[in-house]
C-alpha cells in the first residue's frame, strides 16, 4: 500500500511539503566543500540569512537535525558548575530539559500545563533567585500549537537579567514568525529546515551570539561535532568544520532568495493569513487547543471536541487524496490533531485540505 516514491502531500507539522522547483535545487552538481565554489554558496547563503533573521552575529550551517543544537547550546555555553532554567510547555521544550540533564548539567524546570504559555512574569520570578547562568525556551511549541510571548520575555530579560544567556528553540517558528536576533538579545537560536524553510529534513540553521561564542571558550568538554569554536573558525572562511550537506545549502540558498524578494513583513503576514484561516475553520467545527492569543501562525493544534476518530479521518483523507495531516502529539493523540500552515504550503492547499476533512466529519 505505502509507496515511498509516491508519498502523501504533507500537512503534518514537519516535515512539510516541498515544491518541485525547490527539490530540483538539491540535485545540482556536487561541490567540493573546500573549493571556492562552495565558499561562494556558503557566504551568499549566510548573508541572506543575516538579513532574514536581523543579525550581524554568527550564522552556522549545520548538517544535523535541530535536536543536535539543543545539545550544542548546552555543551558549549553552560558550565558543569552552573544551572540552566528550562521553560517547559510541551513535548519539545520538555525534551530540551532532558537533553540538558543528559549532558550532566544542573537543570531546574519551569513547567506549565500543556496548552499554557510561559510568560515573562513566570520567568522573572524564577530568575530573581540569581542562580541561573542560562535559560532554554521554545518559541513555538509544535505539540500544542502555541507561540510563547518571546518578545515580551526578551525585553524583560534584557532589562532585568542581562547576564543570563538566552537559548531559544525556533524550529517551527523560524521565517514564519519574526526573529530579530540581535535586538532580542538572544544567544543561541536554531531551526531545522523541514519546517518553515520548506526543505527536506536533515539540516539546521543556527545563530550564535558573540558573547555565547566567547563563553564557549571557557567551557570544557564541548565535544567534537558541535563545537562552536570549530564552527566559528570554519565560518570565517565560509566553510563548515566537517563535510556539509551541500544539496541542502543549495536548496536553502534558493529558499532564502525567495524570502528576501518577498520581504519578511510579507512572509509573516502570509503565515498569519493562513493561521487566521485555519483557526476560523477550527473554531467553526471544533475548538483551539490553546488560548487564541497564543495560537501559532505556523500550525494549529485543534481540540477534538466532536470526538471524531482522528486516525480514521487521516486515513480516509489519505486514501482518497494522497494527503495527510497530523494527529495529536504524544498524550494529545486523538484528543487533538494538527495542521501545518508554514513554508510553501499556501491558501489553495489549505482550502483543499479543509474541504476534504469537512467531507469526512460532517
Ligand atoms: C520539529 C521540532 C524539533 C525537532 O527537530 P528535529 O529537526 O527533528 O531534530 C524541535 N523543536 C521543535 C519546536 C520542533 O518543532
Amino acid at each position: 500500500m505505502a509507496d515511498w516514491k509516491n508519498p502523501p502531500r504533507l500537512f503534518i507539522p514537519g516535515p512539510v511539503k516541498v515544491d518541485d522547483d525547490v527539490l530540483k535545487e538539491l540535485a545540482r552538481p556536487t561541490l567540493g566543500h573546500r573549493l571556492p565554489e562552495y565558499a561562494q554558496l556558503h557566504g551568499d547563503t549566510v548573508d541572506m540569512l543575516k538579513k532574514i533573521l536581523f543579525t550581524e552575529q554568527n550564522v552556522f550551517l549545520c548538517t544535523n537535525s535541530a535536536s543536535g543544537i539543543w545539545e550544542a547550546a548546552i555543551r558549549n555555553c553552560v558550565g558543569f558548575d552552573e544551572t540552566v532554567l528550562c521553560a517547559m510547555c510541551g513535548a519539545f521544550s520538555d525534551k530540551w530539559a532532558s537533553v540538558a540533564k543528559s549532558c550532566g548539567r544542573n537543570v531546574e524546570e519551569l513547567k506549565v500545563e500543556w496548552g499554557q504559555a510561559t510568560t515573562a512574569e513566570m520567568i522573572d520570578k524564577k530568575l530573581a533567585s540569581g542562580k541561573y547562568a542560562a535559560i532554554t525556551m521554545v518559541y513555538n511549541e509544535t505539540s500544542t500549537g502555541l507561540t510563547n510571548p518571546v518578545y515580551e520575555i526578551s525585553e524583560m530579560m534584557k532589562e532585568k537579567y542581562p547576564d543570563v544567556l538566552v537559548f531559544v528553540d525556533s524550529v517551527s517558528a523560524m521565517v514564519g514568525l519574526p526573529i530579530h536576533f540581535d535586538k532580542l538579545g538572544w544567544d543561541v537560536t536554531f531551526a531545522s529546515v523541514q519546517k518553515a524553510f520548506a526543505l527536506p529534513p536533515g539540516f539546521t540553521v543556527a545563530l550564535v551570539s558573540n558573547r555565547a561564542l566567547q563563553k564557549s571558550k571557557t567551557v570544557p568538554q564541548r565535544g567534537y561535532y558541535f563545537d562552536f569554536q570549530a564552527f566559528a573558525k570554519a565560518a570565517a572562511k565560509n566553510q563548515t568544520p566537517t563535510t556539509p550537506s551541500v544539496p541542502h545549502i543549495a536548496g536553502l540558498n534558493y529558499q532564502c532568495k525567495k524570502l528576501v524578494k518577498e520581504g519578511m513583513e510579507n512572509v509573516w503576514k502570509r503565515h498569519k493569513e493562513m493561521g487566521d484561516f485555519v483557526r476560523g475553520w477550527a473554531k467553526d467545527n471544533f475548538d483551539l487547543f490553546c488560548e487564541e492569543r497564543y495560537a501559532s501562525n505556523t500550525l494549529t493544534t485543534i481540540k477534538n471536541t466532536k470526538g471524531i476518530d482522528v486516525g480514521a479521518t487521516i486515513k480516509a483523507v489519505q486514501a482518497k487524496h494522497n494527503t495527510v495531516f497530523g494527529n495529536g502529539y504524544g498524550d494529545l493523540k486523538n484528543k487533538t490533531f494538527r495542521i501545518a500552515h508554514m513554508g510553501d504550503i499556501n491558501m489553495a492547499d489549505l482550502k483543499e485540505l479543509l474541504a476534504w476533512i469537512d467531507e469526512e466529519i460532517n
